[in-house]
C-alpha cells in the first residue's frame, strides 16, 4: 500500500444505547448507535414486539382505524 493515501483504520469501540460495547474495524475511533445486536427485537425477542404493536394500535387510534 503507498504511504497517505488510505485513511487510518481503526479497531472502533462501537458504543450502543442499551449500553453495550463492541469492537469493529473503522475509520473513526469510536462510534455510537442507537441499537445493536444484543437490543435490538429480533434478537431480545417478546417485550419490544409488543412495545411495537402498542404504537401500531396507538396509529390506527389517531386515524380513526379499526379492527
Ligand atoms: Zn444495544
Amino acid at each position: 500500500m503507498r504511504e497517505g493515501i488510505h485513511p487510518n483504520y481503526y479497531q472502533a469501540t462501537v458504543t450502543c444505547n442499551c449500553g453495550n460495547t463492541f469492537v469493529t474495524g473503522s475509520t473513526k475511533s469510536a462510534i455510537h448507535v442507537e441499537i445493536c445486536s444484543k437490543c435490538h427485537s429480533f434478537y431480545t425477542g417478546q417485550q419490544k414486539v409488543a412495545a411495537a404493536r402498542g404504537r401500531i394500535d396507538k396509529f390506527n387510534r389517531k386515524y380513526g382505524i379499526s379492527k
